[in-house]
């Protein structure tokens, strides 16, 4: 699953969000403001999801900051992998997995979002799947699900970038809240009477 085509040509600094080359995978981050060490990161960036999410679990639990930071490093260098898993993945509790476990959280790089919209991962002619004016594409289950995503930086631009596919979530979600409403007060007259 880490495959070459997805990998990302750079880290992120946990601690000051500077972008860094991997040359500095074993070294600290030269911002001096910062100094973050990433020794023990080199040895994450190949490991699997699965790994990686039992040491991300295990560091959360015992509180090991520095140790979650690092493997969040390792997570996101590889979240365009995961993605482009996600979308071509047929296994349900598999992609699920992924998604509830990285890509609601760990996703907040544009770039990486783009690389995997802008290739062959999603087919035009295939289901429902279009391109935006500029070659993105998406299909509407996948939109429905990225939208879901944390970071707002991501979905702005799913929200801008295709606006048909915004109008039609933004209707729905706006139907399902109507919906909830109506349940609820339905509810407080079965209450009174
Ligand atoms: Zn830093």
């Amino acid at each position: 699953m880490n495959d070459k085509q997805f990998k990302l040509e750079y880290i992120k600094c946990p601690s000051c969000k500077n972008i860094l080359d991997l040359s500095f995978v074993n070294k600290s981050c030269p911002n001096p403001l910062c100094g973050f060490s990433f020794e023990g990161l080199e040895d994450y960036l190949d490991k699997d999801d699965g790994w990686l999410h039992k040491a991300l679990v295990k560091a959360y639990k015992g509180k090991n900051e520095c140790e979650v930071k690092l493997l969040a490093t390792a997570v996101r260098y590889n979240i365009a992998n995961y993605l482009d898993h996600f979308v071509s993945c047929n296994w349900g509790s598999h992609y699920t997995t992924l998604f509830k476990d990285f890509i609601i959280l760990y996703l907040d790089d544009l770039n990486a979002l783009k690389l995997v919209l802008s290739s062959d991962t999603i087919k035009i002619g295939k289901g429902d799947a279009i391109a935006s004016k500029n070659g993105y594409k998406m299909f509407w289950e996948l939109y429905k699900w990225l939208m879901r995503v944390h970071s707002p930086q991501i979905r702005d631009f799913l929200r801008t970038e295709f606006p048909d596919y915004y109008k039609k979530y933004y209707k729905e979600q706006h139907e399902k809240i109507m919906r909830q409403k109506i349940t609820a007060k339905n509810e407080d007259q079965a209450r009174l009477i």
